[in-house]
């Protein structure tokens, strides 16, 4: 579903990203674990393009990014589902608007888009909100919005980058709920980024350690987490007790 292949990325003379592979199955769900500023965000910005890499490539259902045709892009944007730390929903539009603005973007009648969008709401318990702005939702509320966006394209791969950061225990537990519903109901693909090592280890088939711009361990959960070869895996099978 997706393939990493020797992704570099500098930021002047930070090395952000340093010759990462990384694949992910249809089906898989992999979790990105490490340190503050180890790179993880700037990968998954580099796999859905909104970060173009200095090396290597990204390969997405088997179309790679940089090659890509202009007429393959919205298509392929559609295929993947992202959901950022904090919603960033855009303040002037109800939730159904921010919901279809990428179908309407890539095409769809308007009419068509919304009732779309509705009926993605509707999966994550937010149907009453349609028409609310993203001022009137809480923290929680906004971000399941933001994952009912990230759902509307029916994506075949799903990135997270830390989507329950700065929400309070309650609601971090409803939107971890809401996720392992999404894993367990089909066999999308997802990468995801979080500081919930609990919760890494419960849903994903695979663990992916980061330090330093680069891969260092990776592993299924039970297997990485008994015997960690890494710093940074020890460091979370301390966390967890
Ligand atoms: P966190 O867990 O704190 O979110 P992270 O693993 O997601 O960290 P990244 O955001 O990918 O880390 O950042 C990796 C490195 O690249 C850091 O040193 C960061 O300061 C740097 N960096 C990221 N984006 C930029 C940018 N746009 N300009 C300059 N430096 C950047
Ligand atoms: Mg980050």
């Amino acid at each position: 579903m997706l393939r990493v292949r020797g992704l570099s990325k500098r930021f002047g003379p930070v090395r952000a990203l340093t010759g990462v592979d990384l694949e992910v199955q249809p089906g898989e769900v992999v979790a990105l674990l490490g340190p503050s500023g180890c790179g993880k965000s700037t990968l998954l910005r580099c796999v859905d393009g909104l970060e173009a890499p200095d090396e290597g490539e990204v390969e997405i259902a088997g179309v790679v990014l940089r090659e890509a045709r202009s007429d393959e892009l919205p298509l392929l944007r559609r295929r993947v589902g992202f959901v950022f730390q904090g919603s960033h929903l855009l303040r002037r539009l109800t939730a159904e608007q921010n919901v279809a603005i990428g179908l309407v973007a890539a095409g769809q009648p308007t009419h068509q888009a919304l009732a779309v969008a509705r009926a993605a709401l509707e999966r994550v318990g937010m149907g009453w909100a349609a028409g609310r702005r993203p001022e009137e939702l809480s923290g929680g509320e906004r971000q399941r919005v933001a994952i009912a966006r990230a759902l509307v394209g029916e994506p075949l791969l799903m990135l997270w980058d830390e989507p329950t950061a700065s929400l309070d225990p309650v609601v971090v537990h409803e939107i971890l709920k809401l996720m392992e519903g999404l894993v367990a109901e089909s066999d999308r693909a997802m990468l995801l980024v979080t500081h919930q090592v609990g919760f890494a280890r419960q849903v994903a088939h695979r663990l992916v350690f980061m330090e330093a711009g680069r891969v260092v361990e990776s592993g299924p959960p039970e297997e990485v987490l008994a015997a960690p070869r890494s710093q940074v895996a020890r460091r979370y099978q301390m966390l967890l007790g």
